[in-house]
């Protein structure tokens, strides 16, 4: 391994399938930044919730006013700012947004908006002194960094997906959001090109970690 390359890792999965878990586990045994995609669009889905703005009033929005994206770092994780404004985990992670997010992630103009911050945190985290990024969503490795030196797809059975919300005391329609998200036209959730594909289901956490620390020694 280069120790000097920044590395950068797609990890892409459906809800429930162990991708922060897993991220958070590697970025503080790599010493990388992690990125939870899941939470931009919970951001934005919030922001426009609170404005009233339905998804089929958010390019009409778009065209009219401009949202700023910032960041900031908290511990190992960098967090967006939309207009300055910062939303709690209880905030953003509860049954609504589960309900809602997945409308506005659809919109092109939503995950265009995103796309361009997604892409600079990259060089945010190298600027703030991190080995590597590792980025957690649904396009990450297909759309957001179709570059990355590693990419990673995790899947675990719906049932065990939705126990684990379960376990972690959330209202989750896991399902509906899985056809949601797989089935839109833009950047849809699904297993991008030459990702390692890792079934979470038949791992513990300790296996799935260790079976992506040997690929990141490897490069
Ligand atoms: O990962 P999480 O479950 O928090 O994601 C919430 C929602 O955000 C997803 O159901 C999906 O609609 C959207 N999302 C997306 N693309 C990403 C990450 C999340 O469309 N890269």
């Amino acid at each position: 391994m280069d120790k000097n390359k920044y590395i950068t890792i797609a990890l892409d999965g459906a809800a429930g399938s162990g991708k922060s878990t897993t991220a958070k586990a590697l970025c503080a045994k790599f010493k990388y930044i992690h990125i939870d995609t899941g939470l931009h669009y919970r951001s934005l889905c919030l922001y426009f919730l609170n404005k009233n703005i339905s998804p089929d009033n958010v390019l009409n929005f778009l065209q009219n006013e401009e949202i700023n994206l910032c960041s900031f770092i908290e511990q190992n994780s960098a967090f967006l700012l939309l207009n300055q404004e910062r939303f709690t985990v209880d905030q953003l992670r509860n049954e609504q947004m589960n309900q809602q997010v997945s409308y506005y992630a659809r919109i092109p103009e939503v995950r265009e908006l995103l796309l361009k911050y997604q892409r600079g945190l990259c060089q945010y985290g190298q600027q703030n002194g991190f080995s590597g990024i590792i980025m957690d969503g649904r396009d990450i490795g297909s759309v957001v960094l179709p570059d990355a030196d590693l990419k990673f797809f995790l899947h675990a059975d719906l049932h065990i997906r939705q126990s684990r919300r379960s376990i972690d005391g959330e209202m989750d329609s896991i399902s509906g959001r899985d056809k949601l998200d797989s089935t839109r036209k833009i950047a849809p959730l699904a297993c991008p090109k030459h990702a390692v594909s890792i079934n979470t289901g038949v791992l513990s956490i300790d296996e799935v970690v260790n079976l992506i620390s040997t690929k990141i020694l490897d490069i």
